[in-house]
């Protein structure tokens, strides 16, 4: 179950999220939990976190160790302050930043020479989705952001499966919908990486995950997790997502 919080949060509210969230779910072995902050929020995080049963993750990373990038942060110093894992390709990414499943490899990649496990998202717009272009549009983000990898690398990604249409907006795939779209990218990840990789891989389900939603989704048996944005900035909110029934 990972958070998203986008670009919302300071360091003081970072450590007031945490004071609520992590006697919360202090219990919950279930699943695997991390709260990927904007930059500024990580070192307060990793601090508040340590010792926790909740990991910490990046928005994104540059691929370069270290240069000449103003404003950029690698691999590298993510893997040195404690981060286990950072995001890569998030649709707002591709649509606000020049994000393409190039540079969605080249990222990849290098979060994961760093150490780092990846979240790589993937997911169609609605006018895809419309055209009936959603698998084909899988297809092409898998081909070019992630059948690059080696076997070895592909082992340290999930895959976050996010319709665009359905990210903030209110609209979830329905269940059915999303474990059509989880067994395509699985069809994919099996036709690269062969049959044992494909069944290893854990697939998120991202787009508008809320505490009444988040149990018929998780009924599906394609669906592993979800990464969830809006309502993972309130500790309550998180904490009944990550605890579903
Ligand atoms: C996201 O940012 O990855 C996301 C799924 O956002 P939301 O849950 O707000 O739709």
């Amino acid at each position: 179950m990972a958070a998203n919080w986008k670009m919302f949060k300071t360091p003081a509210e970072t450590n007031t999220f945490f004071e609520a969230f992590l006697p919360a779910v202090k219990h919950s072995a279930h699943c695997e939990i991390a709260i990927c902050p904007p930059y500024i929020d990580l070192a307060a995080a990793l601090a508040a976190a340590s010792g926790s049963n909740v990991a910490v993750g990046a928005q994104n990373l540059y691929w370069a160790k270290e240069g000449a990038f103003t404003g950029e942060i690698s691999g590298p110093m993510l893997k040195a302050i404690g981060c286990k894992w950072v995001i890569v390709g998030h649709s707002e990414r591709r649509q606000y930043f020049g994000e393409t499943d190039a540079t969605v490899l080249q990222r990849t990649k290098a979060a994961i020479e760093a150490g780092l496990q990846v979240i790589v998202c993937v997911g169609e717009m609605l006018a895809e989705r419309e055209a009936g272009k959603t698998e084909a549009v899988l297809a092409e983000q898998f081909a070019g952001g992630i059948a690059g990898l080696t076997p070895g690398e592909f082992a340290q990604i999930v895959i976050a499966y996010e319709p665009v249409w359905a990210i903030g907006t209110g609209k979830t795939a329905t269940p059915e919908m999303a474990a059509d779209a989880h067994k395509a990218i699985r069809a994919l990840a099996a036709n690269t990486f062969g049959a044992e990789a494909a069944a290893t891989l854990r697939i998120l389900y991202g787009g508008s995950v809320k505490p009444d939603n988040v149990a018929s989704l998780m009924a599906q048996e394609e669906i592993d997790g979800a990464l969830v944005g809006g309502a993972s900035l309130d500790p309550a909110s998180f904490t009944k997502i990550v605890n579903f029934q």
